[in-house]
């Protein structure tokens, strides 16, 4: 075992502060790698905040995490030292059940092993996560980075890029269809730029008109102000694909008559009660709503090698890790171009 540095939440309601993890040593098939670059996603806040009522302290979090191998078990040869790699939101899973069987690891049915907050199967506890120097990682749980795109801004298509990749690929999304995304944050300027580079004709539905121009130059088509009643009456029955990421239970009935017949809304951002949907508003018209977990990691290399021959990256803001409660409180407010990331080296000058 050895001792890292992290940043971490001791209670829900507490900033994070400087803390020492455990990380173990390493096995046969992990990988040790050096951190340069985390993401903040909100899913840090969520659970620092003990919203899904599940958390356990302290919590380290960090699932977009991005550095350089420096260490490779005997049997985890597909890497080396100085290779350029990511994790995303799982370190493991059974790899027997008939999910992780079809590459859908996410959804492992005797449960994955979340980067932070999962069960820590070696050292007993739970696990932590990028907020931290280093982490150690199972050789299958590790995702090869294009060398060709801006490091730092890889970072948060490791959970906000695989997000919206998914459902869109599962989807079928395709050039001609108008698909809608719902909340410009890190997910939903994702969800543009992948939507955009598949073809579709995007919409993006958002509360913020301060946000519209952004919005087209990540390749919004359009911008349709969901609190405008008449400007969603005029959109209404004719999305084929909506993908929605706000971040709290809501009512999804307003968004539901924006689809037309056959289409489909996505939750992705709302893991916790949604108000009641009128039945009518999917009978009349067969639509469905469906929600979607991060993405497999087969999935997850795949989303990023597109990446790389796109050449398709975030658009971050750069902060030092001494910052973080106030970045927090900014992706709280809907005030950020469009994910913070978390230059690493802060945290050894620290
Ligand atoms: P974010 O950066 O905070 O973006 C969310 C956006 O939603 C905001 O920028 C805002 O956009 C809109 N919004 C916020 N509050 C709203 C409200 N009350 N009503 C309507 N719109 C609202 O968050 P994120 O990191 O993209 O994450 C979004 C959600 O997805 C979080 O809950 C996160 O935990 C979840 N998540 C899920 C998965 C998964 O696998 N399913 C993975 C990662 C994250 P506008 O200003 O444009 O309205
Ligand atoms: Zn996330």
């Amino acid at each position: 075992m050895s001792q890292v540095k992290a940043y971490a939440a001791l209670t829900n309601d507490a900033d994070l502060v400087p803390h020492k993890i455990e990380r173990r040593n390493i096995k046969d098939t992990d990988v040790k790698i050096e951190i340069d670059f985390c993401g903040v996603c909100h899913s840090d806040i969520h659970q620092v905040r003990n919203d899904w009522k599940n958390s356990k302290y302290p919590v380290v979090p960090g699932h977009e995490i991005i550095g350089r191998v420096t260490e490779v078990g005997s049997k985890a040869n597909n890497f080396k030292v100085g290779d350029l790699v990511g994790v995303g939101c799982m370190v493991d899973s059974c790899r027997e059940c008939d999910s992780c069987k079809e590459n859908l690891e996410q959804y492992c049915e005797n449960g994955a092993t979340f980067t932070y907050n999962g069960v820590d199967k070696d050292l007993g506890g739970h696990t932590f996560g990028g907020y931290s120097e280093q982490i150690i990682v199972d050789k299958d749980f590790i995702l090869k980075v294009p060398e060709n795109l801006d490091t730092k801004a890889v970072a948060p298509l490791l959970c906000a890029g695989i997000t919206t990749w998914s459902p869109l690929i599962e989807w079928n999304v395709k050039k001609g269809d108008k698909v809608g995304v719902i909340g410009l944050g890190g997910l939903g300027h994702m969800g543009i730029k992948f939507a955009h580079a598949l073809g579709a004709k995007v919409i993006m539905i958002t509360t913020s008109p301060s946000k519209a121009e952004d919005a087209k130059s990540l390749g919004a088509d359009d911008v349709l102000i969901s609190k405008d009643t008449e400007e969603m009456k005029s959109h209404a029955n004719s999305f084929d694909f909506i993908l929605n990421t706000i971040p709290v239970g809501h009512d999804i009935n307003p968004y539901l008559g924006l689809l037309k017949r056959d289409g489909t809304m996505v939750l992705v951002g709302a893991i916790e009660p949604i108000d009641p949907v009128h039945g009518g508003a999917l009978v009349t018209g067969r639509k469905r709503v469906a929600g979607s977990l991060i993405g497999g990691i087969k999935e997850t290399q795949e989303m990023l090698d597109f990446c790389g021959e796109h050449n398709i990256v975030s658009d971050v803001e750069m902060i030092d890790i001494q910052n973080i409660n106030t970045a927090f409180d900014r992706v709280v407010k809907s005030d950020v171009k469009y994910r913070f990331v978390i230059d690493m080296k802060s945290l050894k000058e620290a």
